[in-house]
Formats: structure tokens, C-alpha cells, sequence
């Protein structure tokens, strides 16, 4: 049948979105490493405070996230006019795409650059433009080189999802000074509470007129199951960003548990370090078994295996193992598996069971 509805057209150029599986058929003790979701959940001050909001359910959220917004800026001492929450730190990625796509417009992303920019980018007309990295790491010269008149937006995760590398404060000033003047730089810093003493980006924010930070309760505060994420950017850009913004995109549970969440610095500090060591002992504990990765700063290690028919053999006894980790082959990696650094028991399980994989004795 042919019919005269169809959408634009680079809608067909999505590819859907898949997020990491959370079940295996049969088996019931699952170790879940593929989303890199916090191993210890969100901090209790959360869970009470989504009880309390439990009673004020018939009540519209606030529109304007100033308590959440407040509570950001004063654990992170940053301005709260120049917030913005969103239904993750993926609708912060809409917002920009929705607000400063034009017709025929450019956005770069990396090689292995987290799969939204190039989704919401399509999603708004746009066209993706991918550029090559050094070794998994982001190469600030490429982009530089793929900048157009009809750039708009260049997205970079730092630390960089999935390949858990960085680049430093002086890549990113060069990268933020290079780019042409219509263009905003998109420092994504989902990943940032992970790497100690960082501030994702917030400062070159308050400096420059076009740089953009976005953050997520996904990750570290253990929040992924209630969407909250924020942008940090300067005021002109976050009234543009408001006007696209839905009024109520909020619910008034995940408001009230991010503040909460953001509020218990201790247990950040916490996950913090427990991640760092955990992350150390299973990426050299993999190099013994003739497995390497890249140096992670995230709460995740890329594992290189020999060939995509070994990632994949070996992830395939992970599961018969009941252990999920996540295959990165539509990251343009496809002799990797992707493996989220969960709590000691975990990582021990883990590494065990690729240690007989690799011994054969599967
Ligand atoms: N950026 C990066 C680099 C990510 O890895 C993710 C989550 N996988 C996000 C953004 C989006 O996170 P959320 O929407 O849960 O805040």
C-alpha cells in the first residue's frame, strides 16, 4: 500500500536505540554490567525522599526545578540561573538539537560518540558528521578539521562512553577557541563525578559564550530509573533551551530524589573510590588474562578482545553465566565488550567466568 504520510527524512536514518538487557531466559542470579548504572543504587536520602513525594502525587511538578537547581549549584558552587534540568541529561541533547539544528545544519560527533547525538540530530533534520579518533581517544585536529560553515553543534563526552578515555583542560580550550563562531561546543559530562576533582567543563561554561555542559543522575547517584539530568550553559543559551522545554518534564518524585541524591556528597565520594578500586582490579585482572583496555576514568572498562567472534563467544558464556555486560559492535567496536564496573562480588564473578572462557574450560 502506498501512502502519502511520511515523516522527514532523515527520521529513516535513525537506527533504534538499543539499551542494555536486563534478563537472561533461565537464569535468575543476574550480575547486570551493561549500562554502567550504579552497583550500589541511589543513596537512601533519595529513596526517603521519593516516599515523601509519593503523598503530593495529585499536585503538578514544579515548573522551574528552582529547589533542584538551587541544590545543584550550591554543592557544585555554580549559578543556578544558568541550570536547566531535563528528563535525563538525553533530553538536555534534544533541547540543543530542537533549539539550534538549521535547515541543512552540521553536528559533529567522535567515532565512538554516544549514540544520541547522532539520533537527535537526525531526529532534528540535522546532519551527523563523524570524525575519527586517536586510538579511542577524542582528536580535537579532526574536529577542528570537519568544522564547516554549517556547523552547529560538536558533541564530545569526556570522560567518553564507550570508550572510558578523556582529553584534558588544554584539548578542550583549543577545541572550544576553534570552532567557528556559530557553533556551540557540547561537553557531555555524564560520567564526570567519576574522575576526582573534575569539573566537567563548568568553568570554561562561565568563561566562554559557547560552551555547554550537560550532567546525569543516571550514573553515579544511581538514579537511572527516574530520568533527571541537567545542562549547565551560559543564560542566553538557557532561555533558547527553556523555550523548547516542556512545563512539567519533571515529575515531582525524581525532582525530589535528585536533590536529595545531589545533597549526600559523602556517598558520591564514597561510590567514587569504590568504583576506582574496583575498576583497577578488574582491568588489570583482564591484562592477566591477555585481555587489554584502554585506561578508564568511567565506571566501565572497554575490554579488546582478539576478533569479533571471541568479544562475542565470550560474551555469550557471560551470559549462560548469567552475567550481562554490554556488545559495543554498533559503536564501530566490535571486538569489544563493554563492561560496567559493578561491587566487588560482582567483578570477582565476572572475571572469573571470562578467566574459564578463556581457558576453555566452558
Ligand atoms: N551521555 C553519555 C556519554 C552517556 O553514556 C549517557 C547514558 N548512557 C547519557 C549521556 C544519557 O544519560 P541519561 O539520559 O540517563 O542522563
Amino acid at each position: 500500500m502506498t501512502t502519502a504520510i511520511s515523516p522527514r527524512r532523515s527520521i529513516m536514518d535513525i537506527s533504534l536505540y538499543k539499551g542494555g538487557d536486563s534478563t537472561v531466559a533461565g537464569q535468575s542470579n543476574i550480575v547486570k554490567l551493561s549500562s554502567n548504572e550504579n552497583p550500589f543504587g541511589p543513596p537512601d536520602a533519595a529513596k526517603d525522599a521519593v516516599a515523601r513525594a509519593v503523598h503530593e502525587l495529585h499536585r503538578y511538578p514544579s515548573t522551574d526545578h528552582a529547589s533542584l537547581r538551587q541544590a545543584i549549584a550550591e554543592v557544585h558552587g555554580l549559578d543556578a540561573a544558568r541550570i536547566i534540568c531535563g528528563v535525563g541529561s538525553d533530553e538536555i541533547i534534544h533541547f540543543l538539537c530542537q533549539a539550534y539544528i538549521e535547515e541543512g545544519g552540521e553536528v559533529i560527533h567522535t567515532e565512538h560518540g554516544f549514540a544520541m547525538y547522532r539520533i537527535s540530530t537526525l531526529a532534528n533534520g540535522g546532519t551527523p558528521v563523524e570524525v575519527k579518533e586517536r586510538e579511542r581517544v577524542t582528536d580535537v585536529d579532526a574536529i577542528l578539521a570537519a568544522c564547516t560553515d554549517k556547523t552547529r553543534l560538536v558533541f564530545i563526552a569526556n570522560p567518553n562512553n564507550p570508550t572510558g578515555t578523556m582529553i584534558g583542560q588544554a584539548e578542550i580550550t583549543r577545541l572550544a577557541e576553534g570552532i567557528p563562531p556559530q557553533a556551540i561546543l557540547v561537553l557531555d559530562g555524564a560520567y564526570a563525578e567519576y574522575v576526582d576533582g573534575f569539573d566537567a567543563g563548568a568553568a570554561m561554561v562561565e568563561a566562554r559564550e559557547n560552551v555547554v555542559m550537560t550532567r546525569t543522575f543516571s550514573k553515579i547517584y544511581g538514579l537511572g530509573g527516574l530520568r533527571v539530568g541537567w545542562g549547565y550553559a551560559p543564560t542566553a543559551i538557557i532561555d533558547v533551551l527553556n523555550r523548547v522545554r516542556g512545563p512539567f518534564n519533571l515529575s515531582s518524585p525524581a525532582l525530589a530524589a535528585a536533590e536529595a541524591a545531589v545533597r549526600d556528597v559523602d556517598f558520591v565520594a564514597r561510590c567514587r573510590a569504590e568504583n576506582a578500586r574496583c575498576r583497577d582490579w578488574m582491568a588489570n585482572a583482564l591484562a592477566e588474562l591477555g585481555i587489554p583496555s584502554d585506561t578508564s576514568t568511567a565506571n566501565f572498562v572497554l575490554a579488546r578482545f582478539a576478533s569479533e567472534a571471541e568479544a562475542n563467544a565470550c560474551d555469550d558464556h557471560l551470559r549462560s553465566e548469567g552475567i550481562l555486560v554490554r556488545r559495543v559492535a554498533g559503536y564501530n567496536l566490535p571486538n569489544c565488550l563493554r563492561i560496567t564496573v559493578g561491587d566487588e562480588s560482582a567483578c570477582r564473578r565476572t572475571v572469573h567466568a571470562i578467566a574459564q572462557f578463556k581457558a576453555g574450560n566452558v
